[in-house]
Formats: C-alpha cells, sequence, structure tokens
C-alpha cells in the first residue's frame, strides 16, 4: 500500500451504505462522510502533498484548514500508543471453562457429524467415580468462576450423570466459594418439562442444535433410525422459550443450503429465539471457498434485517455480529482467538484433556488428564500459547479483532492451528466489515439503543482481551471524531 504512514495503518473501507475507518492499532472505529473518505484514499494512494491536492482540485468547495484538521486529527491517532500492553494473565493456563463430554452415544444421525469423522469411541461417563474425579480436577485448578459446558454425542442420555454433577458441583463448589455456570449442547429430541426444569434449578443456558425450518432439519438430522425430527425438537423449543431458558439455536447447514442461510436465520427469530448462530457444514475444508461468495450475499441480508429489527430487539439475534460489536465496544483486542487450551479445555468421558470440545477424541491434542491436570509442556499447549504473529495474520487488518481464527478450523483445514484457509478468512473479514457497519449504524441512527447495547454487554471484562495502553481519548475525540461527525 503506498502513501504515509500515518494513513497505510489505518484500515478504510466502504462498507454497504457507510464509509468506515479502522484503527488496527487502537481500535477506533470511524463513520465517514465521503469527502473524508475520498481524501483519506487519495492521500493512501498518492501520498500527502500529491492527494491533498488532487482532492482539492476535485472540491473547491472545501478550506485547506478543513482538510489540514483532518490530517492532525488522523496523526493524532496513529500516535495513540498500540493497544497491546500484554497482560501476563492472558497467557496462564487456568480452567475456568471445561466442556464435558458425557457420553458420545446419540439417538440422532446427522448427515455431518464430526463424530462419525473422527470414529470416536463409544464411552460415557459410567458412575459417580468417574465424576468424582472431574469435578476433583475442577474445584481443585480452577479459578473462582468456573463455567461447565456439557457436550456429546446427545449429553441427555447420559441424564443421570448431568444431574449428579451439576448437582454435586455446584454445592462443592459453594462450600468452597466458588460460582459454576451450567451450559449444555444438546439435539433437543429427549427435553421434558422435568428436564426443563433442571435447567431451571441450575440456570443453564442451553444451546440447541437445530438446521431451521422442517424439511432441512428433517433432512439434516434425522434420528439414527431415520425418523424425522422437526415437529418434536420445535415443540421442546418453544417449551425452553416459553419456560424463560435461555437458548441459542445452534444451525449447522450443508453447501447445497447456503442460499437459505438468511431465511434459517428468520425462521428462528420469527420463532422468537434471541440467538442463532449457523456455521457451514463446509468450514474447515477444501470446498468451503465454493459457498464463501453466495455465504456473504446471505450475511448482508442478516445484517440489514438485524438494523431493521434493532427497535424492537435492542441487540443483535445473529451470534458473529453480536461478538464483534462486544469486542468493538469494548475496544480490547484480542490476544488469543479463544480461550481453548488456556482457559477452556474439553474433557472426555474417560477423563482426558484437550485444547476444547472440538478436539476430543483426537489422540495427537490430548494435552493430559483430570488426575495429573494440564500437561503444559505439551506441544499443542506451547503452540498455543505462543501465538506469534505469523503469515498471513500479521497483514491482515482483522487481527486484533480475530487473532488467528478457530485453532480447530484451521487445524481441519492446514493440518497446522495457526494456519487458516483464506477463504475461511474471507468469511471472517466480512463478519468483522458488517459489524462495523452495523455498530456505526445503530451509533448514529439509534443513539439510545446503541447506549443500552452497551451498557448490557460485559465488555469491561472480555473473556480473551486485554486493554489497550493509555490513549488519549480527548485529544482523539475533538481532533478527529468531531471534525468528521460535523461534516457528515
Ligand atoms: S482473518 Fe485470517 S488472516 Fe486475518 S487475522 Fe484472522 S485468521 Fe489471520
Ligand atoms: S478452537 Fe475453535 S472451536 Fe475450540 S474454543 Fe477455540 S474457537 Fe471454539
Amino acid at each position: 500500500m503506498g502513501g504515509d504512514g500515518f494513513v497505510s495503518s489505518l484500515y478504510l473501507d466502504k462498507v454497504l451504505d457507510e464509509y468506515i475507518l479502522f484503527s488496527p492499532k487502537t481500535l477506533h472505529l470511524i463513520r465517514l462522510d465521503a469527502e473524508s473518505y475520498e481524501l483519506l484514499d487519495s492521500i493512501r494512494k498518492r501520498g500527502v502533498e500529491e492527494g491533498v491536492s488532487e482532492f482539492l482540485k476535485k472540491h473547491p468547495e472545501i478550506s485547506p484548514q478543513d482538510v489540514n484538521r483532518v490530517i492532525e486529527g488522523l496523526k493524532a491517532l496513529s500516535a495513540v500508543p498500540p493497544y497491546l500492553s500484554v497482560d501476563s494473565k492472558s497467557s496462564e493456563v487456568v480452567p475456568t471453562s471445561v466442556a464435558l463430554y458425557l457420553t458420545s452415544a446419540c439417538n440422532f444421525k446427522c448427515v455431518y457429524c464430526y463424530e462419525q469423522q473422527h470414529g470416536i469411541p463409544l464411552f460415557m461417563i459410567r458412575d459417580e467415580n468417574d465424576a468424582d474425579g472431574i469435578i476433583e480436577f475442577l474445584l481443585s485448578r480452577g479459578s473462582s468462576k468456573l463455567s461447565v459446558g456439557f457436550f456429546g454425542g446427545e449429553p441427555l442420555l447420559n441424564f443421570r450423570m448431568l444431574r449428579y454433577i451439576a448437582e454435586t458441583l455446584s454445592r462443592r463448589a459453594a462450600s468452597r466459594g466458588k460460582t459454576v455456570n451450567f451450559s449444555i449442547t444438546t439435539n433437543g429430541y429427549l427435553i421434558t418439562p422435568s428436564v426443563v426444569d433442571f435447567f431451571k434449578r441450575f440456570r443453564f443456558n442451553v444451546v440447541l442444535s437445530m438446521d431451521g425450518p422442517r424439511e432441512i432439519q428433517n433432512h439434516n438430522r434425522p434420528t439414527k433410525t431415520g425418523d424425522p425430527t422437526f415437529d418434536v425438537v420445535m415443540k421442546n423449543l418453544r417449551l425452553l422459550l416459553t419456560s424463560g431458558v435461555p437458548v441459542t439455536v445452534r444451525a449447522t447447514i450443508l453447501p447445497e443450503q447456503i442460499d437459505r442461510y438468511f431465511e434459517i436465520f428468520r425462521f428462528f427469530v420469527e420463532n422468537g429465539v434471541r440467538s442463532v448462530h449457523i456455521e457451514p457444514a463446509s468450514i474447515g475444508s477444501d470446498s468451503f471457498r465454493e459457498i464463501v461468495s453466495p455465504l456473504k450475499e446471505q450475511l448482508k441480508l442478516i445484517a440489514e434485517y438485524e438494523l431493521e429489527h434493532i427497535e424492537e430487539t435492542e441487540m443483535f439475534r445473529y451470534s458473529h455480529f453480536r461478538k464483534y460489536f462486544t469486542i468493538l465496544a469494548s475496544r480490547r483486542a484480542l490476544v488469543y482467538p479463544c480461550g481453548a487450551g488456556r482457559k477452556l479445555f474439553g474433557v472426555s468421558s474417560d477423563g482426558k484433556l484437550y485444547p476444547c470440545q472440538r478436539f476430543v477424541g483426537m489422540d495427537e491434542f490430548v494435552v493430559g488428564d483430570v488426575r495429573s491436570g494440564v500437561n503444559v509442556d505439551s506441544e499443542v499447549i506451547q503452540k498455543i500459547l505462543r501465538n506469534p504473529p505469523r503469515e498471513p495474520c500479521n497483514h491482515c487488518w482483522a487481527y486484533p479483532l480475530c487473532r488467528g481464527g478457530c485453532y480447530y478450523i484451521n487445524y481441519m483445514y492446514s493440518g497446522d492451528i495457526h494456519k487458516p484457509d483464506p477463504y475461511y478468512c474471507e468469511f471472517i473479514r466480512e463478519l468483522i466489515r458488517l459489524s462495523m457497519w452495523l455498530y456505526v449504524k445503530v451509533k448514529r441512527n439509534y443513539p439510545v439503543i446503541f447506549e443500552k447495547m452497551l451498557k448490557s454487554l460485559d465488555y469491561y471484562s472480555p473473556p480473551h482481551g486485554v486493554s489497550e495502553a493509555s490513549a488519549d481519548e480527548s485529544k482523539i475525540k475533538k481532533e478527529v471524531g468531531e471534525v468528521w461527525s460535523s461534516r457528515s
């Protein structure tokens, strides 16, 4: 990229109908008017002197003083110290969150099932002894706020152990002054009113795996015996929603369903779901590249829909937009892409530890066990902890908001947890661009709602971030923000 340093270090973009400026160094996100964008673009391409002179020739109505104010503001922005005052705690290995693999048994036979890919042997946490080992691991090594997510297979097939662990862990944690949050990822088929009561009693967050309207759900997620599942799962979703249990729907879609991505999102929100996560089944494989373009079109439709309904919802329902809104609002860059292998561990039913639930069953990713704890010296953990900036991330404007992408998806694509698929990167960057668009749109058009959204976020303690070094906020606002906002 040509042009002067202070401009080339910034990311300039037109996202839908908005011009934006993003500083990857300080995480400032500023909405530009068309002329300011043109000015910066001109400087970026030609350098300051020539860029400004070209711009002024085309815009005799704009005074050189105005242009100077913009340039001075930008210089002030580029002089802000980088966000990365690395917090040494972020590289400590302290299990605060475990993904507990209760069983590999399942009553469904989903068309894309990853357990079938890994050939996970049939396992279950058999008895209280097995469970006690896991509970003790958590209580003795974890922090004071623990999160436990139950996975499978279908975890409700092992409800006896699920209940034992939730009851015992809650009781023992309370006696040691610790708190525990529970979540479960379930296909929803075995949910009954008494299971819902149990979820409410232990304040579970439920992640319901459901793929969309009737024909999609029945095609993608039949029972083991090939029967349709839509009616039962939909009924149970309604039961969860009317009972006030917090629910995220997690849909997985096939490449041939990509043109229905937005429709699937809308199907769930119109049925009252307030949090929807949709993941293409082909992510992490070579074939993902074929769906990136249509997927980007679908993401745009979701972003526009979110904005259109923001007055009713006062928060985004699409999980990726919520995630990036939270990071942008916090203005804290990620130091790691997620907590895997540092705060979060997957635990198999036989007590082995993995960096997260997605790696459970992959022998090369065993990083300890519940008896001896995490092997911090293992190659996998060391690789996660080092996480150096590397190709292609060190040239990517999205790096502070992405930090290298999901280790599991990277590994599935390239065999290296730190080497992403460029098409997956395109998807991430599109998610971030649209999140930025939503950010500036809501901030400008719905300032009261924007403030409410900020207040509703736990953004003072983001899960994986560190705070930026001291930035002279007042100066930036005065010299940059106001110049542009007064012109737009
Ligand atoms: S989008 Fe891709 S290149 Fe950019 S930081 Fe993320 S993983 Fe790295
Ligand atoms: S490695 Fe991927 S799947 Fe695992 S916790 Fe991180 S982002 Fe999630």
